[in-house]
């Protein structure tokens, strides 16, 4: 959009100390698309059109900014009123929105307020009564208290519509222009929606007044055409279940996330020693270095190549048939752009993620973002991994991280296969033994990713 510059930093954004501290607090570093381009329009206080769906850090756009104009104009709240509105189509959604304000707003001291229905009245009335900075509301159980005359909103600064489309499926678009109607004319309007069906098109231009517009695409419209597995395993266990994965040959170009730059030369090196060629790019390799490794990658000469999330931005590889997260990433949108790097022109792509107990959260705010369950196999006690990891770590006690017991010279490059007998050239016995019937990753995934060999106490994990 051409009234918004896209900014790269919150403290670019012109955010204010408290709000800066706040977002520090939560591990927030860059804004996404959508915040850089809707926090300076709503700190000029201009109206605001963002087409953008849940998981691209919609609240925070609106939040923000909104906190910062409250605190730079600071008045009480009036009575049975409120300054802020925001107006949403569940409950779930208002709660989390009226977190998102508390959390942001931590340091700053604004009363923040829910109401929706389904509860009692009784805490709304009282927590309406004395006024409050920021309401958020569902649109029924708010008309209910401008019936009873428990609510007054003639004292509002400026009106959110979060997920206007959502409104109208809802059937709330009657109530909420009820409600608009007993708002102050002066006042600023922002307002979202996923997608702009055409009442909602009439909605946006009966209440903004020559607005800006900020687009984003949504997340989880990127990740459509990938194949997403999670498998859980111990932490110590994971470069065993990656060198596995690289039994199935269609794993032919695989690209490698973890969270470290050591973490991605152990894992290079890793490896290599179990008979795939593997190199690593990170912020610590030279220019030279790093177009060296990705022009071996790009000419299939090398079949793994290990990343961090920053050494990987320029990286537009076709036909990276896997990307694997040896780490979960700490920003769930990560995860959108990593997998991303497969399934490029046209090209289907599988998206591996090794989850150990200590990442269940990560996830939960992936699944979260992206609007997805992702199909997930138990590896956890699986004793063909652990009897490798005990092996290695026996013969290799302080190098196992970075170099197998049995590498690569004895089996020809040929994949894990040789190494992971250690020594005798055969499986451990719990991997040997006929576990027909028992490979569900093959059967009950949504595809096969890679061969995932059977084991005992493979199980998907709902
Ligand atoms: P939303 O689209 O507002 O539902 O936000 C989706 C998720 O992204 C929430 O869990 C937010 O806490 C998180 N989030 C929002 N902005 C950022 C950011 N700039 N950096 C990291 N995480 C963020």
């Amino acid at each position: 959009m051409k009234d918004c510059i896209a900014l790269t930093h919150f403290k670019d954004l012109g955010l204010i100390k408290p709000l800066l501290t706040a977002l520090a607090e939560e591990g927030y570093t860059t804004p996404t698309p959508i915040q850089a381009l809707a926090i300076p329009t709503v700190l000029e206080g201009r109206d605001l059109l963002g087409i953008a769906q849940t998981g691209t850090g919609k609240t925070a756009a609106f939040a923000l900014p909104i906190l910062q104009r409250l605190a730079a104009d600071p008045r009480p709240a009036p009575r049975r009123g409120c300054r802020a509105l925001v107006l949403s189509p569940t409950r779930e959604l208002a709660s989390q929105i009226a977190e998102s304000f508390r959390t942001y707003g931590r340091h700053m001291g604004f009363s923040v307020a829910v109401v929706f229905g389904g509860v009692k009245y009784g805490p709304q009335v009282k927590a309406l009564a004395a006024g409050v900075d920021i309401l958020v509301a569902t649109p029924g159980r708010l008309i209910d208290h401008i019936n009873e005359k428990v609510a007054n909103l003639n004292g509002v600064e400026v009106l959110v519509l979060d997920e206007a489309d959502q409104m109208l499926d809802l059937g709330f678009l009657p109530p909420i222009r009820r409600i608009v109607a007993t708002l102050p004319k002066k006042r600023q309007n922002l307002f979202f929606s996923a997608t702009m069906p055409t009442e909602i098109g009439k909605l946006a231009a009966e209440l903004l007044v020559n607005p800006a517009q900020a687009s984003v695409a949504p997340a989880a419209t990127t990740v459509t055409r990938i194949t997403q597995q999670i498998l859980f395993v111990e932490t110590d266990r994971k470069r065993q279940l990656l060198a596995e994965l690289f039994e199935d040959a269609r794993m032919a170009r695989a690209l490698i996330f973890t969270r470290t730059k050591r973490g991605a030369d152990r894992v290079a090196k890793y490896l290599d020693g179990a008979g795939v060629k593997a190199d690593s790019i990170h912020g610590d390799k030279s220019q030279g270095q790093r177009e060296r490794a990705l022009a071996a990658f790009k000419a299939g000469h090398v079949r793994a190549l290990v990343a961090t999330d920053i050494a990987a931005r320029g990286i537009d590889v076709d036909a990276v048939s896997h990307v694997v997260n040896f780490d979960l990433p700490n920003v769930p949108e990560s995860y959108v752009h990593r997998i991303g790097r497969t399934a490029r022109a046209g090209a289907d792509g599988h998206a591996v993620s090794l989850v150990s107990d200590d990442e269940r959260g990560l996830l939960k705010d992936i699944q979260k973002v992206t609007r997805q369950t992702i199909p997930a196999f138990d590896r956890r006690n699986d004793r063909a991994l652990g009897a490798l990891a005990a092996v290695e770590k026996t013969t290799m006690p302080e190098k196992a991280a970075q170099r197998p017991a049995h590498g690569r010279g004895a089996q020809g490059g040929g994949g894990s296969r040789g190494r992971r007998g250690g020594g005798g050239g055969g499986r451990p016995a719990q991997a040997q033994g006929g576990h027909g019937g028992q490979n569900r990753a093959a059967n009950s995934g949504p595809r096969a990713i890679a061969s995932t060999k059977p084991a005992a106490r493979w199980s998907p994990v709902d």
